[in-house]
């Protein structure tokens, strides 16, 4: 049945890696706003032939870049004196890994934002529409993951502009946020390409989960809790058993501080 919010996201995303143009049908049957749509019963059936006119076409847009104002060109945390954190993964590794990932996130009711490298979207574009279907944000973490910092302005450039062609092209938008690679930091030419590129901030992290290193879902758990507070960023990467196994625990500590994990956005909207 094509009732299933799953089945149907898992249909339009394979009918769209094969390139069909149904995305006005589905977007319709989903009800997902301001997409170009149509219905997808009507009183007569499709001329035969070509059901829809040639050119590509989009399901709705995820959402743009947005300019949040006082926030700083880089963004390192939220407001302290509101409840709130954001869980942001880097967006690479093995796809069943990001899907164990986002689905433990969201059976513990958060809400995440996933900075995707160009290259995994290359190899994964499904991965993409799950993100999106599951509330969760995403943005641009690089084409390779590369050390963006010590590059020249050209091949820098290149590597954001990379990566939010590949987003536009599955989403319809660059991604809401751009993380820079292989940093915590962006220089000031980073970021001045980035905003280039579309992106009036630079997203950072103020806790480190460390997960990367495999040191066991106890150690990540405790990196997170040891230095969270309210408004915090924590850096977390797909690709890692040990950052599934810590969700769980994790979420579960953030809810006992009362401290809700949402997307970016969300964290900086007032
Ligand atoms: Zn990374």
């Amino acid at each position: 049945m094509l009732s299933h919010p799953g089945r149907r996201a898992a249909l339009r995303a394979a009918l769209r890696a094969a390139g069909l143009g149904v995305a006005g049908a589905a977007t319709a049957a989903l009800g997902a706003g301001c997409g170009p749509g149509r219905p997808s019963t009507g009183p007569t059936s499709p001329p035969p032939g070509p059901a829809r006119p040639a050119g590509p076409a989009q399901p709705a847009p995820a959402a743009a870049p947005r300019r949040f104002a006082g926030q700083p060109a880089e963004i390192g945390h939220g407001p302290r004196d509101r409840d709130r954190v954001a869980l942001t993964f880097h967006g690479n590794g093995e796809p069943a890994l990001a899907r164990a990932a986002l689905t433990a996130a969201e059976k513990g009711g958060a809400r995440v934002t996933v900075l995707a490298i160009g290259a995994w979207l290359d190899a994964h574009p499904d991965m993409a529409r799950r993100i999106l279907d599951g509330g969760h944000e995403l943005g641009n973490h690089t084409q390779r993951h590369l050390a963006i910092n010590d590059m020249t302005e050209a091949e820098a450039y290149a590597e954001i502009t990379g990566c939010a062609q590949r987003l536009k092209r599955l989403t319809g938008s660059i991604g809401t946020w751009f993380r820079p690679s292989q940093t915590q930091c962006a220089t000031p030419l980073v970021q001045k390409l980035a905003q280039r590129a579309g992106y009036p901030h630079v997203l950072s992290y103020d806790v480190d989960s460390l997960d990367f290193t495999s040191p066991g879902a106890a150690a990540v758990i405790r990196n997170v809790t040891g230095t969270i507070r309210p408004g915090s960023v924590v850096s977390l990467h797909f690709g890692y058993a040990d950052t599934v196994d810590a969700m769980p625990s994790l979420l579960e500590e953030l809810a006992r501080r009362k401290l809700r994990a949402v997307t970016t956005t969300e964290l900086l909207t007032p």
